[in-house]
C-alpha cells in the first residue's frame, strides 16, 4: 500500500487534482489517499467537493486576516509537517503558496513529489507575481513532472529538467469534459434548475443576449488596472445594450473596491459573488466572449471554442494564443475597449478565434498521470 498525500488549497487547485483524486480512488487496494487542504481558498472549495464527491481528510485551516505571502508560506510550511508524514509521494498543482510548500515540506522529509500542470514559463519572476517564482522552485524539486504540453515540457529541458517529464494535458480538461457531458444531461432531463445557482433568473440568459463572462483577480494588475478595464467595460456595455456581462467577482476585497464603484449600476452587467464550479461552467458554455485574466479560463476557452481577451501583460499559456482562441490585450483602458469593440463587430475575427482546440488536452489527462505514477511505484524508484 502506498501512501499518496495531495496537497491542495485553491479553487483553481482543487478542480486540477479532482480528476487525478477520483482516477486513484478507484485502485483503494494500491494507495492510501491522503488529502490535505490548506485552507487558502477555504470558502471557494466546498461547492467543488459537493460536485466532485470526496472531501480533505486533514484541513490546516491557515489563513487568517491581512496576512503577507511570506506568513502565508510560513504558516503552511510549518503545518504540514506533521500533515505529510509517512507519505510514499506528494502530490501537487500548479504554482500557488500551497503548491510550492506541498512540494518544499516534502523535500525535506525527502519525500517524492509529483508535480501537475509543470513547466509553464512567462519568463518573467514579477509577473505573474510570485507565482513564477514558486513554479520555478517546484520544479527544482519534482522528481515526476507532467507538462501539460509540449511547449512546456521544452520550458523544463531549458533548465536541465529532463528526466521524468511527460507531456499529459492539463487536467482541467478532464473536470471541464466531465462536468459539461453531465450539464448536458441535466439539460436533457430538464434538472438544470436543481443544480445551477445563478443569482438572477435563468431566462435573463435565456433573452437571446449576448453573454460576455469575466473574471479578474491577479496580483499584479490590483488597483489602477482594474479601474481601467472597468471603464472599458462600462464603455463597451452602453454601447451595445444587447449584451449581458456576467463579473463573478473574486473574493479578494481589492478586486471588488476597485470595481463596484464604476460598474454596480450598468443595467447589463452583472457583479456577482463567486458561482459555484457547475454554474460556471454552465455560464462558460454559454458564453460568448471570456475577459480574463485567470489560467484556467484560457484553457477551458480554448477547449470549448470561446474568443478569449486576455488582460495581462504576458501569459505561460502561448499554446491558446497560437491556436487562434485568445489574444493578449494587457489592461490599458483603450485596449481593452478596442479589442472588444472589435470582437463584437468583426465577424471574421470572431470566427477565426471561435475554432475549439485540445492544445491542452483531450480529457484523458489523469488516466495518463496515474499510468506514470503506478509506473514509479512499480520500478520501486527513489530520490
Ligand atoms: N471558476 C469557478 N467560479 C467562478 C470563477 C471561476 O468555478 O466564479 C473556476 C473556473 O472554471 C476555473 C477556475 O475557477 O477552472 C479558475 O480559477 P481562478 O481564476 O481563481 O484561478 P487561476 O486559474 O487564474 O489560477
Amino acid at each position: 500500500m502506498k501512501k499518496i498525500s495531495f496537497v491542495f488549497g485553491t479553487r483553481p487547485e482543487l478542480i486540477k487534482v479532482a480528476p487525478l483524486i477520483k482516477a486513484c480512488q478507484k485502485h483503494v487496494d494500491i494507495f492510501n489517499l491522503n488529502l490535505i487542504s490548506t485552507g487558502q481558498h477555504k470558502e471557494l472549495l466546498n461547492n467543488l467537493y459537493k460536485w466532485f464527491d470526496f472531501e480533505a481528510n486533514i484541513n490546516l485551516e491557515i489563513m487568517q486576516f491581512n496576512q503577507s505571502p511570506s506568513q502565508v508560506i510560513a504558516n503552511i510550511l510549518q503545518k504540514l509537517d506533521e500533515a505529510i508524514k509517512d507519505s510514499d509521494l506528494i502530490i501537487v498543482q500548479g504554482d500557488t503558496a500551497t503548491a510550492y510548500t506541498g512540494a518544499m515540506a516534502g523535500f525535506l522529509h525527502k519525500i517524492p513529489i509529483a508535480h501537475l500542470e509543470a513547466g509553464l514559463r512567462t519568463n518573467n519572476i514579477y509577473n505573474p507575481f510570485p507565482e513564477e517564482m514558486l513554479r520555478r522552485q517546484i520544479s527544482q524539486i519534482a522528481c515526476l513532472n507532467f507538462a501539460p504540453t509540449e511547449t512546456a515540457a521544452q520550458n523544463l529541458k531549458q533548465e536541465n529538467i529532463k528526466e521524468n517529464v511527460f507531456v499529459v494535458g492539463n487536467t482541467v480538461i478532464d473536470s471541464l469534459k466531465d462536468t459539461i457531458d453531465k450539464l448536458d444531461n441535466l439539460e436533457k432531463n430538464n434538472q438544470l434548475t436543481e443544480f445551477i445557482n445563478l443569482p438572477f433568473e435563468l431566462k435573463e440568459l435565456e433573452q437571446k443576449k449576448k453573454l460576455i463572462l469575466i473574471t479578474m483577480h491577479r496580483r499584479e494588475s490590483l488597483g489602477e488596472e482594474h479601474k481601467q478595464v472597468a471603464r472599458a467595460l462600462k464603455r463597451v456595455s452602453q454601447e451595445h445594450t444587447n449584451l449581458l456581462l456576467i463579473f463573478p467577482i473574486h473574493p479578494n476585497p481589492s478586486v471588488r473596491e476597485a470595481i463596484e464603484p464604476i460598474l454596480q449600476n450598468c443595467p447589463n452587467i452583472k457583479l456577482i459573488e463567486p458561482l459555484d464550479y457547475i454554474t460556471f461552467c454552465f455560464v462558460l458554455k454559454k458564453a460568448h466572449i471570456l475577459i480574463t485574466d485567470s489560467g484556467g479560463l484560457q484553457e477551458e476557452g480554448c477547449s470549448l471554442g470561446k474568443p478569449t481577451l486576455i488582460l495581462r501583460k504576458t501569459t505561460e499559456r502561448p499554446e491558446a494564443i497560437e491556436a487562434g482562441n485568445a489574444k493578449l490585450v494587457g489592461t490599458n483602458e483603450e485596449d481593452v475597449y478596442i479589442n472588444f469593440s472589435a470582437l463584437l463587430k468583426d465577424k471574421e475575427l470572431y470566427s477565426q478565434m471561435s475554432k475549439p482546440s485540445n492544445t491542452f488536452g483531450n480529457g484523458n489527462s489523469a488516466e495518463l498521470i496515474l499510468n506514470e505514477i503506478k509506473k514509479f511505484f512499480s520500478n520501486n524508484l527513489t530520490i
